[in-house]
């Protein structure tokens, strides 16, 4: 059955806000449920999260949608680094001539905005007649410098990548600061790009003398 969709939202994705085009239903014949916290049901979606859906074995509609984020992180990371490595301004104020880089200094900032948008949106609650259906999904998502990723390991996963950081180094800083000085281990862990691992200690130690290390 057609989930409840709001006036506002009648040509969204649920997944990902973009114009819908097809309808997924869930569970559906080459993915059978046993234990679906909830009745089938069908979503309007696009295109492309149509397809990721499709190929996620997962138990409810939810984790679909968690699912279904992190592959379109994952996908657009290029895009989504636009925003770690520039400001729109710096952007439209580089000097770029010719070649590739004209085209993205025109619509760089545009791909950024349009990845974010997606990977942040969130679909309306699910209702089907009138019937709220409860959220039964753990849900663990990380928001940190306006997106909105669908676990801490994914933001994690995208600072590595983008900034060549040491992964193990970087989650232990990470696990010593806490979450919430995300920001701080970041900008911590680019500073010891190409440090040997005993560098990196001992700066960990003078930068933070009270780290139990
Ligand atoms: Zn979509």
């Amino acid at each position: 059955m057609l989930i409840d969709i709001p006036f506002d939202k009648r040509h969204h994705c649920w997944f990902c806000g973009e114009p819908s085009q097809v309808k997924f239903v869930f569970p559906h014949e080459h993915h059978i449920v046993l234990d679906c916290p909830h009745p089938p049901l069908m979503v309007p979606c696009c295109k492309e999260c149509w397809q990721i859906a499709r190929q996620v074995t997962e138990a409810s509609i939810w984790s679909v949608n968690y699912v279904v984020k992190r592959k379109l992180m994952r996908k657009y990371h290029k895009d989504l680094a636009i925003g770690l490595n520039w400001t729109q301004e710096e952007l439209a104020n580089s000097q770029f001539e010719g070649g590739n880089f004209e085209g993205f200094q025109r619509s760089g900032w545009f791909m950024y905005e349009v990845a974010q948008n997606r990977v942040n949106y969130i679909g309306w609650p699910i209702s089907l007649d009138g019937i709220e259906i409860e959220i039964s999904a753990v849900l663990t998502c990380f928001t940190f410098d306006g997106v909105t990723y669908p676990s801490v390991d994914d933001a994690i996963n995208h600072y590595v990548v983008n900034f060549a950081l040491n992964e193990d180094f970087f989650k232990y800083v990470l696990y010593q600061l806490g979450e919430h000085r995300f920001s701080e281990a970041v900008r911590f862990c680019r500073l010891q790009i190409g440090s040997t691992p005993s560098e990196r200690m001992l700066a960990l130690k003078n930068f933070f003398p009270e780290f139990d290390l």
